[in-house]
Formats: C-alpha cells, sequence, structure tokens
C-alpha cells in the first residue's frame, strides 16, 4: 500500500533490480532524527518495508541512505548553450521545448527520421519508458530509442527469447528458499544484489545441507567467500565450461530424458556439439581443476532443484546470447525450469530494467514484449496509438553504441540522453565524447546538474526524480510497485512521462498525448499488454496502492495476492511450438585477448555501497568513507614482477586509453586478470575512468557490448 496511517510511504528502491520494497517516513515522525538536505529542508527516513513480498523488510545501506541523495545538486531550471564552449544561461520551458521539436521538425523535413535519437534508462518509470516510445516509434517513426539497460541486460533477453520464445525471468525469490543449489555464474550477489545475497546466506546458516553453494567468478569476493564450490575461470570462458558440464551430464546420462523428449527441441544438434567440449579441453581453456568441472557437473545432475542466478558477468559478453542459452540448456537438460527451487534467473541490474523492457524500451521492441519486426506487432500497436498503419519503421532502431556511431559519422541531428550518465558507463569514453562533440544537439534530462555527460550537452532539462513523480518499477522477479510522489521537486523540474507527452502535443499529437496523470500512461500501457506474457492488464495505480505489489502475468480480473509466480509450471514455453529450445552455439572467447603488449584482462564491476555512475550515491559521506578510492586489483604474480606494492599507484593502460588508480596486491583475484570499479568518472575525486579503458565490440545477437573483458597492461608510475 503506498501510505499508512502514520503518515509514511512505500515505495520501492531506486537502486538495484532486486528492487526492495522502502518505508519512506516523513521527517515529523516521531524518533525520527531530523537531518535537513542541501535546501535545509529535514530529510526523509528510509527503512526496509516489511510488507513488501519481495524482500520482506530488509534493506541494504544503499537503500536506508536514498532520502540523503535527493536534494542536493540538482539542476533547478532549462539550461542552454549553443556551443559546447559557451556557458550555459538559464532559459524557461517553453524555450527548451521549442528548441527540440524545431530541432525534430527540421531533421524530418531534411534528413528524415533516423536523424533523431533517444538513449534512456533503467532508471525511468515505466511511464517514462512507455510515452517515450510512443514519442519515437510512434509519432517520430524512428526506433532509435534504446537505454542503458542494453549495456547491462539485453544479453538476457535475447538469451530467453531465443530458447523460451520470450523475455521475462521464469523464476521467483521465493525459489532462494527452495532450491538445493544456488549456481551463480558472472554475478557478485553479495555487493550488487545484497538483500537477495543476504537471504541466501541466511538460509545457508539455517539449513547448509539442503543448500549448495557454487560461485563462477574469476575473482573471490564476497559472495564466492560463501560458496561450497568456486571456480575461478578465465574470463571469457563461461560458455566453455557450461558445455563442459553438459558433455559431463550426456556422459554420465545424468539428462532427464522425460522432460526433453516431451518438452524440448534441438536436442541432437547441442548434444552432437558438446562432444567437442571434453573435460581436459575445458579444464585447460578455463583454467580450472577437472576434478572441480567434475563436481560441478555432479551436482547439476544429481540434485533436486538447481537455481541458476546470473548478471553482468555472463551479459556483458560478446557471446552474452550464446551464454545465457547454454545456460538455459543445462536447465532444459536436467528438467530444471518451471518448478519449486529451479530455473533460470537473471538478477535485473537497475530498479525498472524489467519495466522498461515490458514498455518496449529497446531499439527492437514495442510495448507488451513485442518487436518492431512483426508486422502484426506493429499493427496492433498503431492502432492502439492512434497512429496512420506504417508509422512505425519496420527496421530495428540504432542501439546504444550505434547511436553513438552514428553521431560520429554525423547522422544524428539529436541525441537526447535521459536519466542515464553515459559518459561514465559506456565503454571507450574518449570516443564517446567526440561523437557527442559532432552532434548538433544533445539533450540531457537529468534531476542533477552536474554530470559528466552534462559537460557535452546544448540543453540541460531539470527531471522530477523518484520520490517526487508517481509511476510503477517492476523487479527481477516481475513484481510491480507503485512509486508514489511524497516529495516536493525542484520548482521547474518535471516527470520525464510529462516532458515527452508535452513534445508529442508540440508535434502535433495532441490527442495521442493528451494525458493528465502518470496513473492514465500507465492504464494505457495495461490495456496494450492483455493477453501477452507480461499481462499488465489487471493493474492500476489504484489497485497497485490499495493491494501492494502484484508480479505479472495479472491479467483483467486477477485476484490481488502476495503469493509468488512462477512462469512455465506448465512447461509450455512461449515458442510457436510451446517447446524450450536447445541451442547450439561454440564459444568463441574474448574479442580482445590478452597479448604481449596488453597481457592482462581487466574486468570490471561494482561496489557495494556505490550504485553506478554516483550521480547518487557519491553525495551519502557513509557510502564514500566505506569506498574511498577506486582500486586495482592485482595478483601478486602479476604486481611484484612490475615492483607494484599493495598502496602503489599504477598506470593501467589499453589500446584505447590510460589511466592512472592505486593497487591493492591481493590473492583474492587470478593471475593474469586485473579488477576496477566503474563507478568513478572525470568529475570525481579522484577521477578514474575505467570505462575509458574498455572496448565496444558487442554480442552480434543482443549487441551488449563486452564491458567484462579488455586486454591491458599495467606498470608502476
Ligand atoms: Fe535497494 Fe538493491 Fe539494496 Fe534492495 S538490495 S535496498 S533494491 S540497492
Amino acid at each position: 500500500m503506498a501510505a499508512s496511517p502514520s503518515g509514511s510511504t512505500h515505495s520501492q528502491c531506486p537502486y538495484c533490480g532486486v528492487g526492495c520494497g522502502l518505508e519512506l517516513m516523513p521527517p515529523a515522525v516521531k524518533n525520527q532524527p531530523t537531518r535537513r538536505d542541501a535546501q535545509g529542508l529535514p530529510i526523509w527516513g528510509a527503512r526496509g518495508d516489511r510488507s513488501h513480498p519481495s524482500s520482506l523488510g530488509q534493506v541494504c545501506i544503499k537503500g536506508a541512505t536514498v532520502c540523503e541523495t535527493l536534494a542536493g545538486g540538482r539542476l533547478a531550471t532549462p539550461l542552454a548553450r549553443r556551443s559546447l564552449d559557451e556557458p550555459f544561461q538559464p532559459i524557461s520551458w517553453d524555450e527548451a521545448l521549442d528548441r527540440i521539436v524545431d530541432r525534430m521538425r527540421t531533421s524530418l523535413q531534411a534528413r528524415g527520421p533516423q536523424a533523431l535519437a533517444m538513449y534512456g534508462s533503467g532508471q525511468f518509470h515505466t511511464e517514462d519508458y512507455y510515452v517515450a516510445q510512443k514519442l519515437f516509434k510512434g509519432a517520430l517513426g524512428t526506433n532509435n530509442f534504446d537505454a542503458n539497460s542494453r549495456l547491462c541486460m539485453s544479453s538476457a533477453v535475447a538469451g530467453y527469447t531465443r530458447s523460451l520464445g520470450s523475455d521475462g525471468p521464469p523464476c521467483c525469490y521465493e525459489d532462494l528458499d527452495h532450491c538445493s543449489v544456488a549456481f551463480l555464474i558472472g554475478t557478485n550477489t553479495a555487493e550488487c544484489h545484497p538483500v537477495l545475497f543476504q537471504r541466501l546466506l541466511k538460509r545457508k546458516r539455517r539449513q547448509s545441507d539442503s543448500l549448495t553453494i557454487v560461485v563462477v567468478d574469476p575473482r573471490e569476493t564476497a559472495t564466492s567467500d560463501a560458496a561450497d564450490l568456486h571456480l575461478a575461470i578465465r574470463p571469457g570462458t563461461d560458455l566453455v565450461l557450461l558445455h563442459g558440464v553438459a558433455h559431463l551430464l550426456l556422459r554420465q546420462t545424468a539428462i532427464d530424458f522425460e522432460f526433453i523428449e516431451g518438452e524440448t527441441e534441438g536436442f541432437a544438434a547441442y548434444a552432437e556439439l558438446v562432444q567437442a567440449w571434453t573435460p581436459d579441453r575445458v579444464s585447460r581453456i578455463c583454467g580450472i581443476p577437472e576434478s572441480s568441472l567434475g563436481q560441478l557437473a555432479a551436482l547439476w545432475g544429481q540434485s533436486a532443484s538447481v537455481l541458476s542466478l546470473w548478471s553482468m558477468g555472463v551479459n556483458q559478453s560478446v557471446e552474452g546470447t550464446a551464454t545465457v542459452a547454454g545456460l538455459i540448456n543445462l536447465h532444459l537438460l536436467t528438467g530444471q525450469i518451471g518448478k519449486v527451487g529451479a530455473g533460470p534467473f537473471s538478477l535485473t541490474g537497475q530498479p525498472n530494467a524489467m519495466g522498461g523492457r515490458e514498455a518496449g524500451g529497446l531499439a527492437h521492441l514495442l510495448p507488451g514484449y513485442r518487436t518492431v519486426t512483426n508486422a502484426t506487432h506493429r499493427a496492433t500497436v498503431e492502432a492502439a496509438w492512434g497512429f496512420a498503419p506504417g508509422a512505425i519503421d519496420a527496421r530495428p532502431g540504432l542501439a546504444a553504441w550505434q547511436q553513438v556511431e552514428a553521431m560520429e559519422a554525423g547522422e544524428l541531428d539529436l541525441w537526447w540522453v535521459a536519466a542515464t550518465n553515459p559518459l561514465v558507463s559506456m565503454p571507450n569514453l574518449e570516443r564517446v565524447k567526440a561523437a557527442m562533440r559532432h552532434c548538433p544537439l544533445v539533450v540531457v534530462s537529468d534531476a542533477y546538474a552536474n554530470t559528466e555527460t552534462a559537460q557535452y550537452a546544448h540543453l540541460l532539462l531539470p527531471a522530477a526524480q523518484w520520490s517526487e513523480k508517481a509511476g510503477v518499477m517492476v523487479n527481477s522477479e516481475r513484481r510491480v510497485t507503485l512509486c508514489p510522489a511524497f516529495r516536493q521537486p525542484p520548482a521547474q523540474a518535471r516527470p520525464d512521462w510529462e516532458v515527452f507527452a508535452e513534445v508529442g502535443r508540440r508535434l502535433g499529437f495532441v490527442d495521442q498525448f493528451g494525458y493528465a496523470s502518470a496513473a492514465e500512461v500507465y492504464a494505457e500501457f495495461c490495456q496494450l499488454t492483455a493477453g501477452r506474457l507480461c499481462d499488465h492488464s489487471g493493474l492500476s495505480h489504484g489497485l497497485l496502492e490499495a493491494e501492494g505489489p502484484q508480479q505479472w502475468p495479472f491479467p483483467a480480473g486477477s485476484a490481488p495476492t502476495t503469493a509468488s509466480k512462477r512462469l512455465y509450471t506448465d512447461f509450455r514455453f512461449a515458442t510457436p511450438s510451446g517447446r524450450g529450445r536447445f541451442i547450439a552455439e561454440h564459444p568463441l572467447g574474448l574479442a580482445e585477448p590478452p597479448c604481449e603488449a596488453y597481457p592482462l584482462v581487466l574486468t570490471v564491476g561494482r561496489y557495494l555501497g556505490q550504485w553506478h555512475t554516483m550521480t547518487r550515491t557519491g553525495r551519502v559521506a557513509r557510502l564514500n568513507a566505506m569506498h574511498p578510492e577506486p582500486l586495482l586489483e592485482i595478483h601478486p604474480e602479476d604486481a611484484y614482477p612490475l615492483g607494484l606494492e599493495s598502496g602503489d599507484q599504477a598506470a593501467i593502460t589499453s589500446r584505447r586509453a590510460t589511466l592512472s588508480a592505486r593497487v591493492d596486491v591481493t590473492e583474492r583475484i587470478r593471475p593474469g586478470t586485473v579488477f576496477l570499479p566503474m563507478h568513478w568518472g572525470f568529475l570525481q575525486d579522484p577521477p578514474c575512468e575505467a570505462n575509458a579503458l574498455l572496448h565496444e565490440q558487442a554480442c552480434p545477437i543482443s549487441k551488449q557490448p563486452e564491458l567484462k573483458a579488455t586486454a591491458v597492461s599495467v606498470a608502476a608510475v
């Protein structure tokens, strides 16, 4: 329920994809310390919401401190400048919107809609995402809308779709309480999804005999510290490992023949392919003992319920989609899907990346898990939106990095960035900066004034953020939470959906964008999901406010419940045949393997106390004290020959950039691999643009860049 008699308000945490429930307490509530924000206003308190079925009252330090981040450093008014070398000047919203609409009209006449693009965010509410799709894909006629989810979860989207016929994680958090094996691959859950990890850990402490935790990660982390089996494989060898497990399962006939026969397709080609991935070969390539591989295969073959959890370590790879499919293959091989405690479960990075996918928030998608390449889907959406047949382009738009390349080539007249900070989070940052200099109009909608991306913008639009606007977010277990407005935004800040709708009206689409509230936007979106896998048609702001968070599918007429739902419990998948598909793909390895000049593999990741590019968490002293600076983790075997000791400053060089960071010499990372956090940008103290080092080569199917592995050299400075 959104509000309680005590005056406290319920919402979803706006950081990671766990999507914990928060109870927000007004400053006047008794026993709450009265702290003041940057505007001198008392700060709301935040604690875990016991009534939220996903998180059961738990919260991590980021969620607990979120209210401390909301006021300082805000962008208060629209700002504009003609060139990047001039200072910004305040302008009115009218003038700002005129500039955008004029540019759109000119571009549409001169070059067509492909010269316009938007780069959005998993921080959007579903309503923001939805109206942005309608504006770009419907009104403007370009599918050039992509989001930072492309860097985060698009391999999971593509993997689910290829193997199961649709996007949509089949599992729920309750499965953590029931699985016999938790198989964590490419995820540092303890730091990146901490509340879920604590749930797993609590169970491990109570029921150690009934739960085996396996972690696959080149680093020892707080996650692997809890593992019964830790496989520190070489970066880029995940798919080899998964095929090696399949090879042993087939050899030992530890597979579910009945399930394979009755519920799947493509088995023969897959079985033939994995014959090549013998234990000695897999052991050599992954850099792990054969015995560890054997242990892992035995767990897959003999356990009652295997729950796979993965995140960016799998997705951010040139073979991310193939690796997701490789993981789902193991679930199909052993019949470990659609059952309690079992299944392939992607842990979404951002708070509403799930909602974004449902709203069509990637360049190839339309609302309701539809695609732009499907004529029936386009026709349905055009009719629902009130646009003429053919209004939606049949070609996928530009994905995230393709938008950068288009700017570089002078093909974009307008790049509109909203609720994200790509000049920290994109790969190959110097190339992104240069590309932005080529774009005649870069618009940045953000709640905060002084981001790295804002330095390369012509027009800054002040955004109302979480807590200041109503909307829904959807977490990793498909649970939809209403996030109400409970604080006032800075005077001129506006919700993104409202701004997108205003642009639509100014372009002449008055009826299509005549929304009076976020609730109206959500109602329209819900209708468009009727009959789809991600069916929200029985949901509304009113129902979510009255009944609390609900999981989809929630067709019209559904009864509200707090019980957990799973997909595919009847083993009927969303493919045309209803069968789960085995996908047979040989591993390719890293796009940029180590070499003589760049002998180490840099992998990047996150710290527990920081979130993405630190625009919020970087404002909290307690969080900064946890991680005062970014540290380069390096193994003694690599560090000592370079003359490096812990605390020394090192230069890290890739084919694209050089940066400097202090080193942490540790045996917790495998030799040949180094680690840097991705949070720090050029405005942070100390500046440390880890992503400037990274290459942009991407998975050809998901178009997700390989942010997890780049060849570098390290030297003492
Ligand atoms: Fe927020 Fe994620 Fe922490 Fe939950 S685990 S409180 S969603 S950051």
